[in-house]
Order: structure tokens, then sequence, then C-alpha cells
């Protein structure tokens, strides 16, 4: 078995079932966010033209690929599944050290991956379409799905496992060929990722991936004519680029961007279980996931009670390097990311009510890292920054209202729509708040991270834009469907009012 993505710590393109090393002479290192030390891999910085090779790749891979059946397909991710399960350890220390989620959370989030691998791989066995009744006699009319051709896709740092799985094997089982561009920062990981789909025996040129910035190597996907759709998860800002410059393109586009998602907390809550969903949601893998709790919205007359535990609960956390199993929370992803962290707690300390951490870390294993504080402000204005904006740190937002109305109005008041949680035991609240909440995922009594393969996942509002990914939709985005109509009449189609 080749294991020649992860031989040494630089990160090579790949391209037609080959590791390549880039022609860039343009470097940067990834260290460690937890020990700066340590160097963990070092990533060119591909160009454009590189970019351009594994389309071209893809695009020759993709007449043999599409005429391959979709059952044989998706057997190859089944083998994939086996492979990733087998290397999940290795692959859960390399993403802590590459990435800094703890380790419990690098594992969790392979074995997701593992899950969606094996729906993934039933897909192939379920690309159907539909037969319907034709207006005319002696006549069939039916659907049909098909693979678009060359699919760019483009992945953030924060889940660097589980986002390219859950493009990249929608994509190959309906028949398509894929470059994925890997966010710099995780490129090592993303690289074991490909290399464990080549050695279940996805063919040469169906999966290429181009290791550089967002601008050059993602820009070359967004302009080349040969890629048909790209499916994005990101930031906003970058999102609202690729939307724009895909549409200018006829291209289709899939954007999976922000978040601020709140955990509805009402005076009839079982508290006891809304604090341990809260603390896990908003601290877990340092707040950095798109469905993380950023926002607490309780009524007022639980607040105190809530507050006070979630604070003796959080203060019992330990912030450090996850590879030491005692750790609860990891660093920080990068400098940029820790300074926005630190940024939004100033504006807190002035804005709010600070009730846990705030105060920047330092001394020991906390001068080298990019380590933040678990933070917790109360008394927090629903539209204050603080209530409305993507921190994507470890920072919690408490905000109190009067009753259950003010509180779904709060919790649709910014402009994401990813996920939310209500706690309650009031049925009828259950399923006004399903009814009325403005996201794409929503939780009673549990926490507003996670999904399941097998569900669809995105957002609404400026979250998402685009079908949805994971679950049997995501093969949607992945495919054009074809309307096929037979006459056997075996005559001259008359023309006839019905
Ligand atoms: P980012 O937008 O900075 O980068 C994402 C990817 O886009 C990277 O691969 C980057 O290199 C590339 N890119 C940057 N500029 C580009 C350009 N001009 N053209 C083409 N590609 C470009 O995001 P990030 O910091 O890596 O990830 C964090 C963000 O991702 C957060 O906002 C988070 O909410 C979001 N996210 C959303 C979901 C979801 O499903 N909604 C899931 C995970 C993360």
């Amino acid at each position: 078995m080749a294991t020649t993505a992860a031989q040494g710590r630089i990160c090579r393109n790949f391209i037609n079932g080959e590791w390549v090393a880039s022609r860039s002479t343009r470097t940067v290192e990834r260290r460690n966010p937890a020990n700066l030390e340590e160097v963990v891999s070092v990533v060119t910085l591909s160009t454009a033209e590189e970019a351009r090779d594994t389309i071209a790749a893809a695009r020759a891979a993709f007449p043999h690929w599409r005429a391959v059946p979709a059952p044989a397909r998706g057997r190859i991710l089944a083998r994939a599944a086996l492979l990733m399960e087998q290397r999940k350890d290795e692959l859960a220390r390399l993403m802590t050290r590459e990435e800094g989620k703890i380790l419990r959370d690098a594992l969790g989030e392979v074995i997701k991956s593992v899950r969606i691998l094996e729906f993934m791989a039933g897909e192939g066995t379920r690309l159907s379409g539909e037969t319907l009744p034709s207006d005319l006699p002696n006549n069939f009319v039916y659907t049909i799905r098909q693979p678009m051709g060359v699919v760019g896709t483009i992945t953030p740092w924060n889940f660097p496992v589980s986002i390219p799985v859950w493009k990249i094997a929608p994509a190959i089982v309906a028949g398509n060929t894929v470059v994925l561009k890997p966010s710099t920062y995780t490129a090592q990981i993303s690289a074991l990722v490909v290399e464990i789909l080549s050695d279940a025996g996805v063919p040469a040129g169906v999966v290429n991936m181009v290791i550089g910035s967002g601008k050059e190597a993602g820009g070359a996907l967004l302009e080349h004519p040969d890629v048909r759709a790209i499916s994005f998860t990101g930031s906003n800002a970058v999102g609202a680029h690729i939307y724009s410059s895909g549409a200018e393109r006829l291209k289709k586009c899939q954007c999976e961007m922000g978040g601020k998602n709140p955990l509805v907390v009402l005076r009839d809550a079982n508290i006891d279980l809304a604090v341990e969903a809260a603390l896990y949601g908003a601290f877990a893998s340092t707040g950095q996931r798109c469905t993380a709790t950023s926002r607490v919205v309780i009524e007022e007359a639980v607040a105190d009670r809530f507050l006070e535990s979630i604070v003796s609960r959080a203060k019992a956390w330990k912030v450090g390097n996850g590879l030491d199993p005692d750790v609860d929370m990891g660093p920080a992803v990068n400098e940029q990311q820790l300074e926005t962290d630190y940024r939004y707690i100033e504006l807190g300390r002035k804005q709010a009510r600070l009730l846990l951490g705030g105060e920047r870390l330092s001394g020991g294993v906390y001068d080298h890292g990019h380590f933040v504080p678990l933070t917790i402000f109360d008394q927090v204005a629903a539209d204050s920054p603080l209530a409305q904006d993507e921190i994507f740190g470890p920072v919690l937002s408490v905000v109190r209202v009067r009753d259950f109305e003010e509180a779904v109005n709060v919790a649709n008041s910014v402009r994401y729509g990813l996920s939310s949680s209500l706690y309650t035991n009031d049925a009828a609240k259950m399923f006004t708040f399903i009814e009325r909440i403005e996201t794409g995922i929503t939780h009673i009594n549990s926490p507003t991270v996670g999904g399941e393969a097998h569900l669809p996942f995105g957002g609404t509002k400026a979250t998402g834009v685009g079908l949805r990914e994971m679950g049997h939709v995501a093969v949607d985005f992945f495919t054009e469907v074809k309307s096929v109509y037979i006459d056997f009449t075996g005559g001259k189609r008359e023309s006839r009012a019905y």
C-alpha cells in the first residue's frame, strides 16, 4: 500500500494518481497551534498553472469514471470507510497536531467521516430517478441522474477530514471527478484523506488535490471553464465571492458559511442538561465549529441558576495541548483567530458582564501556543456585535429574555441560520419552535453541535446558498437530472389537445 502522502512534512499535490512536488518556491510552515516550536508541515503554495494541471487530470479521467456502474463506484467508498477506520488513530493524532482540537474530538470527527463514507457507498445503489405517467398513450417518461463532469471542492480547516469527505464522496459516487483545494492550515491531514481514497481503489485522476492559497489555487478552480460546479465551505466573505464569481461564469455553486447558533433555555427545562449542552456546544473544539453554541438565550426566571452552574462547570475545564488526555480544550487554530477571539473578549468586557475568562492566558504551555480561555458574558444585548457576529472562538454570550416569544425573536435576530437548540419539556413550545426557528438544523433537548451522516446538513439565510450537503439530498448538487421521453406508438406524433 502506497503511503506517499504522509512521507516527510512537505505537502504535495495529487495529480492523476501521483504525488507531485509543487514547482512553486513559495512555502509556508504549518506549526502545531498548541506548540509553536513544532513544524507539522511545510506547505508549498502551488501556482494557478498547477491547479489547472489538476483540472486537466480530472477532465481526462471523467469519461472512464462516469462509465463505471454507480454500485461499483460505491463499493470503492465502502473500502475507503474500512481503510479510514483502520487508520483512525493516525488521522486523529495528526489532526490534533495540525488543527489543534483535542484527540477525543479528532477521533470523533474521523469516526463520523467513516459513517459518511459508509452511507455514501450505499448511494451508489440508490441513484434513482422517477418514472411518471405520460400525457400521451404508449409513451414512457422518466428521469435519470447524470454526473456533471469536473467539480471543485474548496474546504476550511475546522473539519479537515469530514468536510472533504462529505463533498468528495457524493461527488464521485455520482460519477464526477474532483479537484480538492483544502485549507493550507490543514493540508497534511487532507492529503491523508486523498491517500485513503486512492488506496481504496479510486482510479487515477478521479480525485486530485492542489495545495495553495485561496486566491491563486482556489481562484483557478473558480475561473476554469471545465469546472462545472464548486462546493465551498468557509467564511461568508469568501463564500460571497465564490457565489458571485460562480454566477458570472454560470457555474453551479454550493456555499456553506458561518453560524451564530442559539441554545434557548426555557424556565421549565432540565437545567442540568441545558448546562451540559451549552458547555460542550460553546467550548468543545475551542468554539471553532460552524454549529458551535455561541449564544444562550434564556428566560430570566432561570438565568441565575443556569449561569452559576455553567460557570462552575467551565472552571474545571483544562486548556492545553489536545494530545494530553487531561485537556478539555485545545488552542485557536492560528494567530489571526486568536486575535479575533481576544478582540471580541475586549469588546465584551466593555459592553457586557464578564462571568468567566476574559484575561490573556500566559505562562508555561500558554506561551508556546495560541491559547484562549473559556469566556462567558452575561447580559449581552441581542443586537450587539457579541450576539450578532460569528466569533469562532470559545466565547459564550448569554442574552436574557422575558418569555418564549422574545426568545424565538432573539434567536432569529441574526443574519445566520445554521443550527439551533431548545431546552424545554413543553411539547407545544417544542413544535412552535421547530416551526418558527430560521435554521437549517434544529435540536430539541440536544446540543446545537453534531449531525448524522444520513441527514441533510446546511443552513438558511446568510449561512447557506445552494443545495444541502450530506444525506440522500447531497447527490442532488452533484448531478444533473435528465428527462427522457420514449414513444412506442410506432406512429407520427399528432398534435392533440389533452
Ligand atoms: P475561509 O473562507 O477563510 O477559507 C475556506 C477555504 O476557501 C480555504 O480553502 C481557503 O483557502 C479558500 N479561499 C480563500 N479565499 C479564496 C478565494 N478568493 N477563492 C477561492 N477560494 C478561497 O474559511 P476558514 O477560516 O478556513 O473556515 C472557517 C469558516 O468556515 C467559518 O466561518 C465557519 O463557520 C465556516 N464553516 C462553515 C460550515 C458549514 O457547513 N456551514 C462548516 C465548517 C466551517
